[in-house]
C-alpha cells in the first residue's frame, strides 16, 4: 500500500512529505491508521543525526490511531481497536524480557538502531529503495506498521491527540515517578527542567502524593505551567540558587528525590546537590552519548542513589491503559500539554518551535 509520510532523507533535514510504499504484513505485524502524532525531542535528535540511524527514515514515536489490519497470528488487537504505539515493543522471550525489563529487550536493542522491526527486517520503501523505521513506530505518517507488543489498546473515550502523548513523554515522566522511583506520599521532589518531560514528572509526583514539589527552570512561562501541573514551589534558576532554594524549604537537607529532566550537562551536578543524603537522583535528560560529564566526587559520598530511567519503567500493556483511565477520571492532565495542533505538512515548523524551547508539545492531526 501507499501513503504519505514525513521522510528524513538527509541529516539535518528538512523532512519531506513523500508518498511511501509498504509491503504486506509479516507475522506479528499490526497496521495502524495514525490519527495523531506528537513531536518529541528525541525526533529532533534523529533529525540532527545524533542517533546515527540509517537514512532515509520516517520519524515519530508518539502515535495513536485505529487498527486497520493485523497479521493472522495477532491476537491481542483487532481491526477497529483504538491504540497508542509504544516505542518499546519486545520479543517476550529473551533474557531481559524474562527478567521483567522489556525496555532492554535484546530483539529491540539489536534491531532498532538498524531501522528494522523486531524480526530484523523493514516493511517500507521510497522510490523502490529501502526506507527505515524509527523507534519501531514511524508515526509521522498516515499509517504505520508496528509489532503486536507495540500496539496497546486504549478506551475509545480518550481523544487521539491526548492518547498519542502517552506513548513517550507521559509514560517517561509519570512512569519515572510512580514505577521507577516509587515516590512515597508525603515526600519532597525536585524537578530540573519543566518541558514536557518535567511537567509529567511533576504531575506524577502529585499523583504519588508528594508534599513538596519544586519546579526548577529558567523560563517563567514554563514555571507558571508547572504550577498548573502540581508544583508547590517554583524556582527560576537564573534568579536564585536552586540548591539553596530547595534546601531552605527542606530543613537544610535537600529533596528526597530529584528528577533531572533538563538534559543540560551542568544540571547533572545540580541534581546531586539538591538531593538530600540518602535520597534518590533519577536521570531522565540526555546529552551526547560519547560525552564525559564531570561530577564532584564528594556529592556521591552520602549514600545517594543514582538511577537512569528511559521509559519510566514502563510496561506499556499495563501502564498505557492505567494512564488513559487516570486521564478519563480527571487525575492526569493531557490537553494542557498540547500547545499547538498542526498538519503533517507543517511538521518542519513544528520542530523549529520545539527546538526553540518554548513549545511543550505540538501534535499532528493526521488527515486521510
Ligand atoms: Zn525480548
Ligand atoms: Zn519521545
Amino acid at each position: 500500500m501507499k501513503f504519505d509520510a514525513a521522510v528524513l532523507t538527509k541529516t539535518g533535514g528538512p523532512l519531506e512529505i513523500r508518498t511511501v510504499q509498504m509491503t504486506g504484513l509479516k507475522p506479528g505485524d499490526v497496521l495502524v491508521r495514525i490519527m495523531a502524532s506528537g513531536l518529541c525531542h528525541t525526533d529532533l535528535e534523529a533529525i540532527q543525526g545524533r542517533l546515527n540511524l540509517p537514512l532515509p527514515l520516517i520519524p515519530g514515536h508518539e502515535g495513536a490511531g485505529i487498527v486497520e489490519a493485523v497479521a493472522p497470528d495477532v491476537t491481542s488487537v483487532k481491526p477497529g481497536d483504538h491504540v497508542v504505539c509504544s516505542w518499546n515493543p519486545y520479543c517476550g522471550h529473551c533474557f531481559y524480557c524474562d527478567e521483567g525489563q522489556p525496555i532492554l529487550c535484546e530483539s529491540r536493542t539489536t534491531n532498532e538502531p538498524k531501522g528494522f522491526l523486531l524480526d530484523g527486517s523493514n516493511r517500507l520503501s521510497l522510490d523502490g529503495e529501502n526506507l527505515y523505521h524509527y523507534s519501531m513506530v514511524c508515526s509521522h505518517a498516515q499509517y504505520c506498521v508496528v509489532p503486536e507488543s507495540g500496539a496497546v489498546v486504549l478506551p475509545k473515550e480518550i481523544p487521539f491527540d491526548c492518547a498519542c502523548l502517552l506513548g513517550c513523554g507521559v509514560m517517561t515522566g509519570v512512569g519515572a515517578v510512580i514505577r521507577r522511583a516509587r515516590v512515597r506520599a508525603g515526600t519532597s521532589v525536585a524537578v530540573l527542567g519543566c518541558g514536557a518531560l518535567g511537567l509529567n514528572v511533576i504531575q506524577g509526583a502529585r499523583m504519588a502524593g508528594a508534599e513538596k514539589i519544586f519546579a526548577i527552570d529558567v523560563l517563567d512561562g514554563k514555571l507558571q505551567k508547572a504550577l498548573d501541573f502540581g508544583a508547590t514551589h517554583i524556582v527560576n534558576a537564573n534568579m536564585v540558587d536552586s540548591v539553596d532554594a530547595v534546601k531552605s524549604e527542606t530543613s537544610g537537607r535537600g529533596a528526597d528525590y530529584c528528577f533531572e529532566a533538563a538534559g543540560i550537562d551542568h544540571t547533572l551536578q545540580v541534581s546531586l546537590d539538591v538531593t538530600r543524603p540518602g535520597g534518590d537522583v533519577i536521570l531522565l535528560g540526555k546529552t551526547e552519548v560519547n560525552k564525559e560529564i564531570p561530577i564532584r566526587w564528594g556529592s556521591l559520598m552520602p549514600e545517594r542513589v543514582i538511577t537512569r530511567s528511559s521509559y519510566g519503567g514502563g510496561r506499556p500493556k499495563i501502564d498505557f491503559p492505567f494512564l488513559a483511565n487516570a486521564y478519563l477520571q480527571g487525575r492526569l492532565m493531557l490537553d494542557e500539554l498540547i500547545d499547538k495542533r498542526i498538519k503533517l505538512e507543517d511538521i518542519n515548523q513544528g520542530f523549529e518551535d520545539l527546538a526553540a524551547g518554548w513549545l511543550i508539545r505540538a501534535v499532528i492531526e493526521m488527515e486521510h
